[in-house]
């Protein structure tokens, strides 16, 4: 290989991202900063000389994933490739994740990325016999000592839990030119017993709404009309500068011009005011949707989660939701099988899907996390009363979808335009509920992405819309 291809694909990557919207989006922000620094990304590990994997440690089917891969393309070592683990199993694993995948050079945590060039350096720097490899990247970092001609450099950049910076960036590479996220607080500080997310990502920190809404400006002036604003819990928000609550900082964003779509996501029950239903009222900008995780109807059973709510406090606030002048559509997360879950508490979270009436359930089966209270509970629930319970719960929430679907029938909404399935002739356009329209356009338009049209509601499925656009 001549000296100039060698040299290309050092600085190449590929960067591969599990999880959730958050990891998407630092993932953005990672190949921002990469760009920045001269790399080129590229779409497979083959044509790469860096291959990076943002992770997740959420259940443990999304971890093993992360382990499966690299011991997929662990022979490209030999090639002189280098991997690096990122994000929530870098966090959680450590360095452990070196021994578990030895052609691992860099792990790191989502609150160090942004030392991520100084660490990709001294990983790709070419090595001297002899010489001392020294220095700390991270907050901890290893790869000290004497270092062999041609021996991996390790480095670890792993963040202590007291960590107060947020990864802002202006060299974020938002993948759509139409919509995006501005991550506003990091971390959380809630502790639920199941959840891995305070030990992987961190205490509760909040941007300053100046901060925020400079970047959403700066979106705005790009061309961007849809903005999503993320958090673990992102309703926790407490302005760093003490200016803004969160409801102040959803207005305030939904009111710059250009702007025409606001979310947000994800919210907890214990922090969600009345003046969040409030500034979706007030503000049109604002989306007629909010994602409020219920995790289980059983009082008994939220307790064992320690979600500090009870099923009654978690219906007042839907309660608040649905006497709004808008029809505001709510989803939310349920975890099913938790330790000691009997048929009555299982029974409680199939009434309370009734009693709300959601638009879209994301569930799960209880996977048991390191470091977290619940691993310890007794009362286990076998894989195969999970894999039940779960189906239960999909085939009841189907039929809550299919009539809330149909109810829709006849309504003219408004559409982000996303894209067009040529195979079935239909543009795929998103509504301000977060649904999916696929609709059919009079001939001679041609909706194109990112823009705004009217389509009428003509046929309705469990999990989609289908119409017509109105002109
Ligand atoms: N912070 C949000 C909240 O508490 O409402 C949720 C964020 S969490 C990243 C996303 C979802 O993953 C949770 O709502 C929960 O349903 C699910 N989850 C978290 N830990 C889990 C576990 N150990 N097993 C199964 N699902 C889990
Ligand atoms: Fe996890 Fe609970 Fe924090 Fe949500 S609130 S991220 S479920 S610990």
């Amino acid at each position: 290989m001549s000296g100039v291809l060698e040299n290309d694909t050092q600085k190449t990557f590929y960067l591969e991202t599990f999880g959730c919207q958050m990891n998407v989006h630092d993932s953005e922000k990672v190949i921002g900063t990469l760009v920045h620094e001269g790399y080129r990304r590229v779409e497979t590990v083959e044509e790469a000389g860096l291959i990076l994997y943002n992770t997740c440690s959420i259940r443990d089917k999304a971890e093993q994933k992360v382990f499966h891969r690299l011991a997929d393309y662990k022979k490209l070592q030999a090639q002189g490739k280098r991997f690096g683990v990122l994000g929530c199993v870098a966090q959680q694993e450590g360095e452990k994740i070196f021994e578990r995948a030895p052609h691992v050079s860099l792990v790191c945590g989502s609150a160090s990325y942004r030392k991520l060039p100084e660490m990709l350096a001294r990983i790709e720097a070419p090595v001297q016999a002899g010489k001392t490899e020294a220095g700390t990247t991270g907050s901890r970092t290893t790869g000290a000592g004497k270092r062999e001609a041609g021996e991996l450099v390790r480095i670890t950049g792993l963040d202590d839990r007291q960590t107060d910076e947020c990864f802002e960036t202006e060299f974020t590479a938002r993948s759509n030119p139409h919509r995006g996220y501005i991550t506003i607080i990091e971390g959380c500080d809630k502790f639920c017993s199941y959840c891995v997310v305070p030990f992987t990502r961190g205490k509760e920190r909040s941007r300053t709404s100046d901060s925020v809404l400079a970047e959403a400006k700066r979106m705005a002036d790009a061309g961007y009309t849809e903005i999503q604003l993320l958090g673990q819990n992102v309703n926790s928000y407490k302005d760093s500068a003490g200016k803004k609550s969160f409801a102040e900082l959803l207005a305030a964003v939904g009111e710059i011009p250009g702007i025409r779509r606001v979310r947000f996501t994800t919210s907890h029950p214990r922090d969600f005011g009345r003046d969040i239903v409030e500034a979706i009222d007030a503000v049109p900008t604002l989306c007629d949707h909010v994602h409020l995780p219920v995790q289980t109807g059983s009082n008994r059973m939220l307790d064992a989660m320690q979600r500090l709510y009870t099923r009654e406090q978690y219906m007042e606030r839907i309660a608040w939701i649905k006497a709004a002048k808008r029809q505001i559509s709510i989803t939310t997360d349920v975890i099913v099988g938790f330790p000691g879950e009997t048929e009555d508490d299982f029974a409680e979270t199939l009434s309370l899907l009734d009693e709300v009436g959601y638009d879209s359930v994301f569930s799960f089966k209880y996977s048991p996390r390191p470091n977290t209270p619940s691993l310890v509970l007794d009362d286990a629930i076998p894989d195969e009363e999970k894999a039940r319970r779960l189906e239960v719960m999909m085939a009841r929430q189907k039929g809550i979808q299919t009539t809330r679907n149909q109810k829709q029938l006849g309504e003219i909404l408004e559409v982000m335009v996303e894209g067009k399935n040529e195979t079935r002739g239909q543009w795929i356009g998103r509504t301000s509920q977060n649904k999916t329209l696929n609709f059919t356009a009079p001939a001679g338009t041609n909706p194109t992405p990112g823009t705004y049209v009217s389509v009428i509601a003509t046929a309705s499925f469990p999990n989609s819309l289908v119409g017509e656009m109105v002109v």
